[in-house]
């Protein structure tokens, strides 16, 4: 993303520093060559070789770049600070066994209850405290309300914890608009440069370096809640925990996966998808009426709902659900790709 040293990014708490230099797409046209000449130096720019993908006409990976938030906030920045907290608490407030007792009594309500923290580590070794992502997006979000009562009014302390709450908000939203990323990256220089102030002997990580890379990222690509990893990582876990031989392991796990598909898809109950009263529609009534009717074998002239339409078979639903959501405007294109 940028050439900035260690050092410096520990003073830098926003790309608009003059110290801040970022990769652009000539900068790493020069860079490439450089390492083309000098092999070994290699590490000199973060930059390993050239990417196939900058053959493309009009991509450039300088200009195309993501920041995943579940390894900068939820796997990095926020449990390190949550940490931090706790160690502040246990030495100006409360006891570690008071602390833990609050977290895992507290009632997270029946939407967090399968992301409650478990088991958290406080002797974790680095700056975990030994909970995964969305345990720690739960417990971050709950704090305020679980110690809320044990710290004073203008501690700055809590203060550092409602900015980074401030910030979690705006990135994790689906929807951002442009005003408001110039908002973050003012919160994100204020909590860096808190950060600094309260924790001195503490260095801000990495990742608290890639969040002032956020407001630039956002403006070009979007909400980074769309490209997170966490829908790969729930993927994935099934893959994890499903491969029990070695022998042929594509195989097995190409295997596994269908079977459990056709066991979701087989033990799916269509009263799951039935809901309230809806809407009836003629079908001749409809645009490209006659090729929905033709598609779901529908008699002419009877009125159909969406209900008596579900029991039909499951495939048949999803794509009627998609035609319905499309408010029946459908295009004789979609449905001839059935
Ligand atoms: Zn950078």
């Amino acid at each position: 993303m940028c050439l900035i040293d260690k050092a410096s990014a520990q003073t830098v708490f926003s790309e608009n520093d003059p110290r801040v230099t970022l990769h652009t797409k000539l900068a790493n046209e020069e860079h490439y060559s450089y390492i083309m000449e000098n092999p070994r130096e290699n590490s000199c720019f973060g930059i390993k070789h050239n990417s196939i993908l900058n053959t493309l006409a009009y991509f450039s990976v300088s200009d195309n770049f993501v920041f995943d938030l579940v390894h900068d906030i939820l796997e990095g920045v926020a449990q390190y600070e949550v940490k931090l907290l706790f160690e502040y608490l246990n030495r100006n407030f409360i006891s570690n066994e008071n602390i833990l007792q609050r977290v895992y009594a507290f009632n997270y309500g029946f939407m967090d209850k399968n992301n409650r923290p478990m088991r958290i580590n406080m002797f974790c070794t680095g700056h975990s405290i030994g909970l995964n992502a969305s345990q720690t997006l739960c417990l971050i979000r709950n704090l305020p309300l679980i110690f809320g009562d044990v710290v004073p009014e203008g501690d700055r302390h809590w203060h550092l914890l409602i900015i980074l709450l401030h910030i979690i908000n705006i990135v994790f939203s689906p929807c951002i608009r442009e005003g408001m990323t110039v908002f973050l990256k003012h919160l994100i220089v204020d909590h860096h440069r808190l950060f600094k102030d309260l924790y001195p002997q503490n260095n801000l990580i990495p990742k608290h370096h890639f969040m002032i890379h956020y407001p630039e990222c956002i403006r070009k690509i979007g909400p980074l809640l769309h490209v997170w990893s966490m829908r790969c990582k729930a993927k994935h876990k099934f893959f994890k925990s499903s491969i029990k031989n070695f022998k042929n392991v594509t195989k097995s796990l190409a295997k596994k996966h269908q079977i459990a598909v056709a066991y979701h898809w087989e033990s799916l109950s269509t009263k799951g998808i039935e809901s309230g009263p809806v809407k009836t529609k003629i079908p001749t009534d409809v645009e490209n009426g006659d090729l929905i009717l033709e598609h779901f074998q529908i008699d002419l002239l009877s009125e159909t709902n969406v209900t008596t339409i579900m029991v039909l078979n499951i495939t048949q639903v999803l794509w009627f659900a998609q035609i319905l959501f499309m408010k029946c405007q459908c295009s004789a294109r979609l449905l001839a790709s059935f």
